[in-house]
């Protein structure tokens, strides 16, 4: 039987600033109920009167037809003593405790872009309309709760006309907080670097496009931070970006008009147009294998590049309007952070762009595109910020008593995670630290979280490098704060962070995790990065690893990857009986006319020359000895990289023999070593085969070789229910040796856990840290493995 009641309902998750209440608002009228709906520090609360039957009737419609950008993660409903409402209204906000959600910037949706290209509207050509669905949130917010006030648009009061869509709860734009229009929003203008060059006639929109089009270099205010724009088909404008930027290695993203103009120079999957369109928008790394070619100058040795669509109305007037693919990278000198002031873009662009195409909204946040590659069929994070960050991960069941902290994360492709009310907020993309102004851009962010969030964490967790500029910050600041500080290992917190994204429970049984990166200080001082790790939330054991091999000169290796070659064949086999065999080959006359006297001081006397497990270090060796930046690698990860665009260029086929790996035990660790994979290289160098074969061979031999490393290690006597592996760190961005490993060790029967919304790279560490400090925080009981 129908009763009347009242019933408070409680949403949790993404449910502020994307349009609910009016979704509630409306919904609720639908169904006959009468009631109120309000934002509070909690979520969105609302209470209802109306029959029982409407009230679960409102409540299905709710979870099936929540707005776009919403994200419900939890509802809980209580019956109240009987209520009088006159009418369904929103009523106002509650400031209460601060909220953990905040909505990443979402891209252009369809029907504000038919309304900035409709000449009817009033919002024809306006670059900054937005509505409920769409537009800018993090990268304009300063406090919460997310209200105009507390964003960069309070510099901008409402027309009246605006007003009253913003009030209008049928309206698409009902408390819309960045809603703008021509008459009451930010406006765009252009700054010339020279007088002469566009007609002083045109709007800056038209100038702007002229001036690309004539291939010019055009700075451009986007949405997180300025971007430096040029024709990307006119090679000239192309390298003269590079030569200006001091950009010379790194590709260059794009963006085009639409998929068709992609289409003209990739074939594109479905899941690529998807991800391209999907609001989060972001660059996607697709091969360059359509009917016309981009000049080499945009991703120099690689098969792929970058390509986004336009995802704010300033990008879509100005890509309406040009046929051609643009680059659009990211507005900054070297390694510096993308610029987001116009004071800073006036100084530091003045020497590389012709004109600066500004506009007066202010950032906020600074937040860079977001890069995803398409790995087993499925998207994969590459660089995780606009559309992504600051979005929560959920942290899998088990994790209920975790305590507020903070983890500071690494020293490359650096982010933070805040962890928060049982909620995992892991950073945008921040850089590299070493370079001093992402350094302090890093520490700027830290304080901004800190206050939006308004987090007082109980304890920080850093990397265990005492040199990482992350973990030094984190020492002062336990000091300072009297905080308790827990140093992770690095391999740990890459498994752990593949783990809690996959939804491993804290009290699952270990996985035997495979770490694979450039490097990572280890439990025992030494450099890791070849790693096999038997582990849990808790603790880990290192079961196996990569034959350590010396970095000579230290992180000159890195630069100049040669050294790696030579310390490898040094190591595999001995210079004297290498040059005995191997005398005709180009690489011995290119490795002899190194200084191979000092190289070979450094080794005997072990002076900077700290040995390393490392599997990137191993990738620079072998791309360097096949001739792919032997001499310098522009940036780490460089000749990895190329070598593995080449072995792409191979037709796979079964026939091809892999080169072998062979597994030795020391000291109660095993090690993969790669002295017959050498040997077998070699002579394929001496017999001159292709290049591009010898790379997939690499490549098919190192999956081989985890994949009986693996076997070995399953076939220990405490290992025989291992069934799980989780893939983790930089070198898994790889997808030729990624998608190789897992299908081998599936075929074995594994179950393999990938990365998809966290990068595998250091970019994911953070959160990892923040799941080892909680689970230790939550479970002090428990202990190391008994193997
Ligand atoms: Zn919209
Ligand atoms: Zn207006």
């Amino acid at each position: 039987m129908e009763i009347r009641q009242t019933v408070e309902i409680r949403v949790r998750g993404t449910v502020q600033g994307v349009g609910f209440r009016p979704t509630v608002w409306r919904l609720a009228c639908d169904e006959g109920l009468v009631g109120e709906v309000l934002n509070d520090g909690f979520g969105v609360l609302i209470r209802t009167t109306g029959n029982s039957g409407a009230i679960s009737q409102f409540l299905t419609r709710l979870n099936n037809e929540a707005p776009p950008l919403s994200q419900i993660e939890d509802i809980e409903t209580h019956v109240l003593n009987l209520l009088d409402f006159e009418d369904f209204r929103i009523a106002e906000s509650i400031a209460g405790e601060n909220c953990t959600r905040i909505t990443p910037d979402a891209a252009i949706c369809d029907a504000c872009r038919a309304e900035v290209l409709d000449p009817k509207e009033r919002r024809y050509s306006y670059p900054f309309a937005n509505c409920t669905h769409c537009g800018p949130r993090f990268s304009i917010v300063k406090e919460v709760p997310y209200d105009r006030v507390n964003t960069t648009m309070s510099d901008f009061p409402m027309c009246a006309d605006c007003k009253s869509e913003y009030l209008q709860p049928a309206d698409r734009r009902f408390h819309a907080q960045p809603i703008a229009c021509p008459t009451c929003g930010p406006t765009i203008w252009l700054e010339k670097m020279e007088t002469n060059g566009t007609s002083p006639h045109l709007a800056p929109l038209d100038s702007a496009i002229e001036l690309l089009k004539s291939g010019k270099v055009v700075a451009i205010r986007g949405l997180g931070g300025f971007h430096l724009a040029c024709d990307a088909t006119n090679a000239d404008a192309v390298q003269r970006l590079r030569q200006r930027k001091h950009r010379y290695g790194k590709p260059f993203a794009l963006m085009a008009r639409d998929l068709d103009v992609i289409r003209r120079y990739c074939n594109l999957t479905p899941v690529h147009a998807e991800l391209l369109q999907s609001p989060e928008a972001p660059i996607v790394l697709i091969p360059a294998d359509g009917p016309e070619k981009l000049p080499h100058g945009i991703a120099p040795g690689l098969n792929a590049v970058g390509f986004m669509l336009p995802y704010t109305p300033l990008h879509l007037l100005i890509t309406q309007q040009i046929d051609q693919p643009l680059v659009m990278t990211s507005g900054n000198i070297s390694d510096e952070p993308q610029v987001t002031s116009l004071d800073r873009a006036r100084s530091g662009l003045r020497g590389i762009a012709d004109a600066m195409l500004m506009h007066n909204r202010e950032i906020a946040n600074r937040i860079d595109d977001s890069v995803v590659r398409i790995v087993a069929g499925k998207p994969s994070l590459i660089r995780r910020a606009r559309g992504y960050a600051p979005s929560a991960v959920a942290l899998p069941s088990g994790f209920d008593g975790a305590p507020d902290l903070l983890a500071f994360g690494g020293e490359l492709k650096a982010t933070f995670c805040v962890l928060k009310d049982g909620a995992a907020i892991l950073s945008q993309h921040q850089g590299d630290l070493e370079d001093v102004s992402t350094f302090e851009d890093y520490q700027k962010n830290l304080h901004l979280y800190s206050k939006i969030y308004d987090h007082r964490p109980r304890m920080l967790v850093a990397d265990m490098h005492p040199e990482y500029l992350s973990a030094k910050l984190a020492k002062q600041r336990a000091g300072d704060d009297k905080l308790p500080l827990l140093e992770v290992q690095h391999h740990h917190a890459h498994i752990a962070s593949c783990m809690v994204e996959n939804g491993i429970a804290l009290d699952s049984p270990p996985v035997l995790g495979i770490a694979i990166d450039g490097l990572g200080f280890g439990g025992d001082g030494t450099i890791w990065g070849g790693e096999f790790l038997l582990a849990d939330y808790q603790s880990y054991r290192r079961v196996a690893a990569f034959k350590p091999v010396a970095m000579v000169g230290g992180v000159q290796a890195i630069r100049e990857p040669w050294r790696n070659t030579y310390a490898h064949l040094v190591a595999a086999q001995g210079w004297s009986q290498f040059a005995e065999n191997f005398s005709t080959l180009d690489l011995y006359r290119y490795l002899s006319a190194k200084p191979l006297k000092t190289i070979d001081r450094m080794l005997e006397t072990g002076l900077n020359v700290p040995l390393a497990s490392s599997c990137g270090r191993l990738f620079d060796a072998v791309a360097a000895a096949l001739g792919l930046c032997a001499d310098h690698a522009l940036f780490e990860g460089q000749g990895a990289m190329e070598l593995e665009a080449l072995a792409e260029k191979w037709p796979s086929s079964p026939d091809e023999e892999p080169y072998n790996f062979a597994i030795n035990e020391a000291g109660g660790l095993l090690y993969l070593e790669s002295l017959p994979m050498w040997q077998a290289l070699l002579e394929d160098l001496g017999r001159q085969a292709p290049v591009p074969q010898m790379a997939l061979r690499f490549h098919y031999g190192l999956a081989r070789a985890i994949r009986d490393m693996v076997a070995r290690i399953r076939g220990m006597r405490w290992a025989n229910s291992l069934n799980t592996v989780a893939l983790s760190g930089g070198c898994f961005q790889n997808k030729l040796l990624l998608e190789e490993v897992v299908r081998l060790l599936e075929t074995d029967g594994l179950r393999c856990l990938l990365h998809a919304k966290v990068p595998s790279n250091d970019g994911g560490l953070a959160l990892g840290q923040a799941a080892i400090a909680a689970a230790r925080h939550i479970n002090t009981g428990s202990s190391e493995f008994s193997l």
